[in-house]
């Protein structure tokens, strides 16, 4: 992966570029930002620029032999150590290598691929993906070995934050004193669960929100969609260039989120038993992707709403059917009851990536909603 191929994001670019061309490249590094701004794919296209043999003061060359493998995923000095789920199986080890052939198919398709969507992909089913102290034995074995003709080893840990503390303690004396031409890419989402120990041992690379414009473009050169379009779904997709690309394909679940957005708000504020019970059936019974999907739908759309109930229409990011139905709907939603709402919606997604019963869950939300719909603005 060169830079050239990722969405916006000039800042990072040039920065881990110079920390090469000045010869200060840090032993451990963390890459942090949300989900679809790009930070692994960063992380690729920067290991590639260190071991390329033929790079430019902005970009690795892509036809050497190590650009070449390092797009194959088959670089023997790259390693990539992720969350995998359980295996089940006593022969099988819950460890990176044992998953690496559908990791790297993974990556070849969609390096802005979520967390979900990869535990999707390898049909890991409730199993929650973890890095386990199994993992940090291998780790330290790989890194020890000699290195095969690379410039540096590097060892990108995505997501160290589904780690398990013991395997995040049994690196920290690696990450402080790494064997020579060792570099760890940690590409991380949010610091919160990550120890203390390991943050403070890597330098930080913050990695923001991509351009709207950028995500633009990128739709248009990638998915050959009109600028209109691109426009419209870059304005929705909040920096996030995997949703992006999700709204892109799934034209129909955006409408279908909206229909049921605006059902899951008529039935709330109407206030019948019945029809709030056989709400609460209907969204329990869809799959747990889709239900998170969905209420991350409801969040955005809450906060639009908001936006609009404020009058600054034009700092919304609407489709034309939302900014039809926000028209007559975001009257219902003012400072009064908007952060209550947000925090119900917040609530939900907590519980339902957690397994718990989702008829009861949305249950609870649709009697929030109501509550909060026929809060009075003061
Ligand atoms: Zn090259």
């Amino acid at each position: 992966m060169r830079f050239a191929d990722i969405i916006g994001q000039d800042d990072v670019k040039r920065h881990l570029i110079g920390t090469v061309n000045e010869n200060r490249i840090s032993h451990a590094q963390m890459f942090l930002g949300r989900e679809g701004y790009g930070s692994l794919p960063l992380a690729i296209a920067y290991a590639q620029y260190i071991n390329c043999q033929h790079r430019t003061d902005s970009d690795s060359c892509g036809e050497c032999p190590s650009c070449r493998q390092i797009s194959q995923m088959s670089f023997p000095d790259l390693h990539f150590v992720f969350p995998v789920p359980a295996t089940g199986s006593s022969k099988e080890k819950a460890v990176s290598d044992n998953f690496f052939e559908k990791w790297s198919e993974f990556i070849k398709n969609n390096p802005y691929g979520s967390y979900q969507q990869w535990l999707d992909f390898v049909e890991a089913g409730n199993s929650q993906g973890l890095i386990r102290v199994e993992e940090s034995s291998e780790i330290i074995r790989k890194l020890s070995m000699k290195s095969f003709n690379a410039e540096y080893k590097i060892m990108i840990i995505w997501l160290p934050e589904k780690m398990h503390p013991d395997a995040a303690n049994k690196l920290l004396k690696l990450i402080e004193e790494p064997y020579s031409k060792t570099l760890f890419l940690l590409v991380a989402e949010s610091a919160e669960n990550i120890l203390p120990t390991i943050i403070s041992r890597t330098q930080l690379v913050r990695v923001p929100r991509i351009g709207d414009n950028d995500i633009q473009a990128g739709l248009q050169q990638r998915e050959g969609i009109s600028a209109n379009a691109a426009e419209k779904i870059a304005g929705i997709s909040e920096g996030n260039f995997g949703r992006a690309l999700d709204y892109c394909g799934h034209a129909a679940d955006l409408a279908q989120n909206l229909e049921m957005f605006m059902k899951l708000m008529r039935v709330s504020y109407s206030f019948k038993p019945a029809d709030m019970v056989a709400l609460a059936e209907e969204l329990g019974a869809l799959g747990r992707e889709k239900q998170k999907a969905f209420l991350a739908y409801c969040e955005r759309m809450v906060r639009e709403n908001l936006i609009v109930n404020q009058h600054l229409d034009k700092m919304a990011h609407l489709t034309d059917d939302e900014s039809g139905f926000a028209s007559k709907f975001s009257r219902f939603i003012h400072p009064q009851n908007s952060m209550q709402i947000a925090e119900a919606l917040d609530k939900a997604i907590y519980h339902i990536s957690r397994n718990a019963n989702a008829k009861i869950v949305f249950m609870d939300t649709i009697i929030t909603l109501a509550r909060c719909l026929r809060m009075p603005v003061e």
